[in-house]
């Protein structure tokens, strides 16, 4: 099933502790398609400038990305360089450029109209409600969003929270959203602002999940070196909203298997800066991990 994201591309400088890399390609809506695109095929409405590499179009393309909605504008593609600490949940952003994002106005080819599932990945809420106004009825809209919007654009994030199914943020975020620092209040208060659903990530400790009258919760996978947490978030949100997609089974059990499918690709990213890691990955290694986290968390009763 078709599967829209709209979020920014970028060409990030990253500094980790273990290690450094410079334009290197990133943004959310980037790190998703890459992530989705071994579920289902993606439809992706961003904004590039002129300095942006046509390879990584040309291979997101390969791999059954539909780009004819990432626009090429005269200007440079949106610049972010972040550093992040010893303790790797927590990150400076030390220069933010949005580049052609500033005066983006997405048109969305008629072609995505019909798309079932959307995800608006992390941008100015404007964008994501147009692009929302641009959809015929979808069966399941995803949302992200980060500290900067909530603090600049709330009355807007909050429009948009009862728009959509299912939010994606992580524990910060739903602190700054709701001034709790409780998950458990602060999913409350989510859900009681309009989504159906709420997944809060909470980096290396994992992902919960709460409905009206469910919870869910995944450990993150234990890995022996985390290189680059960039993108963490939205590939997880990629495995969750490209196997709901592929799958189209929303029952409580496939969405407990999609956030499973989150976890694993969020696991995979991690490993190397940027999306390098995702460009080698291989429908069976995700898989693999996928049983790995079964045998993780299995209970005994
Ligand atoms: P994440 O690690 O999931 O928060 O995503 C990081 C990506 O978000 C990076 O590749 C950045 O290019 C991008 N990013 C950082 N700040 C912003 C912003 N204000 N608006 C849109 N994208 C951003």
């Amino acid at each position: 099933m078709s599967l829209l994201v709209v979020g920014s591309v970028a060409l990030d400088t990253l500094e980790t502790p273990a290690g450094r890399a410079d334009d290197a390609v990133g943004g959310a809506a980037t790190y998703f398609a890459y992530a989705a695109s071994f579920f289902t095929p993606i439809r992706m409405v961003a904004a590039v400038g002129e300095d942006f590499p046509e390879e990584v179009l040309e291979d997101l393309e390969s791999r059954g990305v539909d780009v004819s909605g990432v626009e090429k504008r005269p200007g440079s593609t949106l610049r972010w360089s972040g550093r992040y600490h010893e303790e790797l949940n927590v990150r400076d952003t030390l220069h933010l450029d949005l580049g052609v994002f500033a005066d983006f106005d997405p048109s969305l080819p008629s072609s995505f109209a019909d798309s079932e599932y959307a995800f608006l990945a992390n941008i100015d809420p404007v964008l994501q409600s147009r692009v929302l106004d641009q959809l015929n009825g979808p069966k399941l809209v995803g949302c992200d969003t980060m500290n900067h919007w909530i603090q600049e654009s709330r009355p807007l994030v909050d429009a948009l929270l009862k728009r959509v199914d299912m939010l994606v943020v992580n524990d910060e975020e739903a602190e700054l959203l709701t001034g709790d620092r409780n998950v458990v209040k602060a999913a409350g208060k989510i859900l009681d602002s309009g989504p159906e659903r709420v997944l809060i990530k909470r980096g290396e400790y994992g992902v919960i999940e709460f409905s009206g009258n469910t919870v869910f919760a995944v450990p993150a996978y234990p890995l022996e070196e985390v290189r680059d947490p960039t993108g963490a978030g939205d590939c997880f949100a990629a495995g969750l909203m490209g196997e709901l997609a592929r799958s189209g089974d929303l029952s409580p059990q496939g969405l407990r298997r999609a956030i499973v499918y989150g976890s694993v690709m969020g696991s995979f990213v991690v490993e190397d800066f940027g999306p390098r890691r995702l460009q080698e990955l291989t429908a069976e290694m995700i898989d693999e991990r996928y049983q790995l986290f079964v045998s993780l968390t299995d209970i005994p009763r």
